[in-house]
């Protein structure tokens, strides 16, 4: 399985990751995007070259 890691910190809220993943991994909640789905990952990497401060790194 995906692990998929993403930085609070750096993130800046631009949904990027949410609108370029085809499995609808990422939620938006209350303001705060984690990888909710994570089983549904097909580790395509796009979410992760989509992040414009590489907020994102997958682990396999
Ligand atoms: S790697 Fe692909 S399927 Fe997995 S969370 Fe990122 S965009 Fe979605
Ligand atoms: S693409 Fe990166 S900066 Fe944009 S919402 Fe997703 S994690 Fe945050």
């Amino acid at each position: 399985m995906t692990d998929i890691i993403l930085d609070k910190d750096k993130c800046m809220l631009c949904l990027s990751c949410i609108r370029i993943c085809p499995m609808g991994v990422y939620e938006n909640k209350e303001g705060l995007i984690s990888p909710v789905n994570v089983n549904n990952c097909i580790n395509c990497h796009a979410c992760e070259v989509a992040c414009p401060v590489d907020a994102i790194t997958l682990k396999n």
